[in-house]
């Protein structure tokens, strides 16, 4: 088996991390992705991963409070799940590193790009927890960011549905699935893929983003550069 890369990122979104209970963390799903992320690892590719918060905090849907406190919180929530995620890893013996953007040395290494790379190099799985440490910004565009840093060649994007469509298949039977998309169709049309800045971030340093449905089998497929879901570059 080859790998397509050599190193990924890869965004799980919060709600992914929630399954079927929609809110919290469920250890099924985040034993079963760690299981992929193990086998990717083991096929030769370097893994990071960033994490959402949304199974426990948006800052945007927080009505009344400060929008500053609001994401603060939103990021500590993504810290939460990223713990869940190493403690997964580990369980597997998948050595990792969990890095913030927010300094918290108890419980984690501070974000340092230096560190984060040689990690990946010694064959430890980076995990990027507090977003990019800024309100304001989404996990989608700490993703974007880390991923420019790590040089990662793909994001690999695992979300509740199977691709890109042209408006929501849950809610229009004559929903059109995309292949392919180009950054800017993403932009214009204004497509659900990652928001605004996180795309213009990936067009700017030609990260392609690719888009599926989160499962063991698809990150796998994925990273062999299988034809699943949709391809953004
Ligand atoms: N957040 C932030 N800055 C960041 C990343 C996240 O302020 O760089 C906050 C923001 O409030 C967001 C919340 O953290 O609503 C959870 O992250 P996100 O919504 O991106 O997670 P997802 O929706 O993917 O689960």
């Amino acid at each position: 088996m080859k790998p397509m890369y050599k190193r990924v990122l890869l965004k799980l979104s919060g709600e992914a991390l929630a399954g079927d209970k929609g809110f919290g963390i469920n250890n099924d799903v985040v034993n079963e992705i760690a299981v992929a992320i193990k086998k990717i690892q083991e096929i030769g590719v370097e893994v990071s991963v960033v994490v959402g918060g949304g199974n426990f905090w948006r800052g945007r849907t927080s009505e009344g409070m400060d929008r500053t406190t609001a994401d603060y919180i939103g990021m500590l929530a993504t810290v939460m799940n990223s713990m869940a995620l190493q403690d997964a890893l580990e369980n597997i013996d998948v050595q990792t590193r969990v890095q913030t953007a927010i300094e918290m040395r108890q419980i984690a290494e501070p974000y340092i790009r230096r560190k984060a790379v040689r990690h990946l190099e010694k064959d430890r799985v980076v995990i990027f927890g507090a977003g990019t440490g800024n309100p304001y910004f989404s996990t989608d565009t700490a993703a974007s960011l880390r991923a420019a840093e790590m040089e990662a060649e793909v994001i690999l994007l695992a979300k509740n549905v199977d691709a890109v469509y042209d408006k929501d298949p849950k809610v229009h039977v004559d929903a059109v699935k995309f292949d392919e998309l180009t950054y800017l169709e993403v932009l214009q049309r204004e497509l659900k893929v990652m928001d605004s800045t996180a795309t213009s971030l990936c067009m700017d340093n030609q990260i392609p983003i690719h888009v599926f449905e989160l499962s063991t089998d698809n990150i796998i497929k994925a990273v062999m550069g299988e034809k699943i879901g949709t391809i953004v570059r």
